[in-house]
């Protein structure tokens, strides 16, 4: 991969975090960033994220792991606030990410019919990070990709509740920054750090898996599709940027399969187990993981098998 290339996508990466980072000297000048809202920023972004990488991504998309109805549909809920598409719809692309890796028929490859050079990484990356979602999100069948949720009661109805939990995403950063600074002063900047810049911030980073993820950082499994291991993404993507670990083991409810691999998705679905709120965790052994090692096994088989092939 050229240089250049890297730099693009760095700099589509970095650059908002860092004019994000700037404004905050700016806005605590002006009154518009309290303690309390930085409390209200971690709390949204510790249940809307969670919602999403083991919500929806490791619980709902590849069945991971199993867990009791109230908590599936709570964990539906806590995804659909991260303001990224209602439980169906985000499933719905995401298997059809994994059944077309960076191939025709993926939604959000950088790599697939953008053209070639600087140019072209650039317009894949943008199509990958968030040009995709006003494109073709949404655009994966929900009888093809995500049947066993539309056949689902429940989760349909969280998933045409959407709009209502677009509310519930702005009103509880809100409610919670009157409840704190006792005034509708704190409500408002509670709802612009705790609703407005969390939900930014996060897609921005949910993007980055899709993106950065596909394009730049390491890989050891012998997988076809260009999926990499991204390190400095893993503290705020709760683990999710051990992105090709996940793509040749994409039914493993870890993804940092290392020591060193911080994954903080795995550790709640680890807390849960002891708790006996999970079971049937889907683990893979270090044996397995040897097999798929390109240097090891270059002839290893290709794909993980599942109730969820397309997964
Ligand atoms: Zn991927
Ligand atoms: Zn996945």
């Amino acid at each position: 991969m050229r240089k250049a290339d890297k730099y693009a996508n760095l700099a589509a990466v970095f650059g908002p975090v860092i004019v994000l980072i700037a404004l905050i000297p700016v806005a605590i000048q002006h009154d518009l960033l309290a303690w309390s809202d930085l409390i209200i920023f971690t709390v949204m972004y510790l249940i809307c994220g969670l919602g999403i990488t083991v919500g929806y991504h490791r619980l709902l998309t590849h069945r991971s792991f199993e867990t009791y109805k109230p908590i599936e549909y709570m964990f539906a809920i806590f995804g659909s606030m991260a303001i990224q598409g209602g439980p169906m719809d985000w499933v719905a692309d995401h298997r059809k990410h994994h059944a077309h890796s960076d191939a025709e028929g993926d939604p959000h490859s950088p790599h697939v019919g953008h053209g070639s050079g600087v140019l072209g990484a650039v317009r894949g990356l943008w199509h990958a990070h968030v040009g995709w979602t006003w494109r073709v999100h949404g655009m994966a069948t929900h009888k093809k990709y995500a049947i066993d949720l539309s056949e689902d009661r429940g989760m349909r109805v969280i998933h045409y509740s959407f709009p209502f939990f677009i509310l519930v995403s702005a009103a509880l950063p809100f409610g919670l920054g009157v409840a704190i600074t006792g005034t509708i002063y704190g409500g408002l900047t509670g709802l612009l750090w705790g609703g407005l810049i969390r939900m930014l911030l996060q897609s921005h980073v949910t993007w980055s898996v899709n993106s950065v993820c596909h394009f730049f950082g390491n890989r050891r499994f012998d997988v076809e599709d260009k999926s990499t291991n991204v390190w400095w993404l893993a503290i705020p993507s709760f683990g999710e940027s051990w992105h090709h670990n996940h793509h040749a083991f994409p039914r493993s409810a870890k993804h940092g399969l290392r020591r060193s691999e911080i994954d903080a998705s795995a550790m709640l679905v680890g807390l849960l187990q002891r708790f006996h709120l999970a079971w049937n965790v889907v683990e893979i052994t270090p044996e397995r993981q040897e097999q798929k090692l390109t240097s090891a096994n270059p002839t290893a088989p290709r794909a993980e098998a599942g109730p969820h092939p397309s997964a």
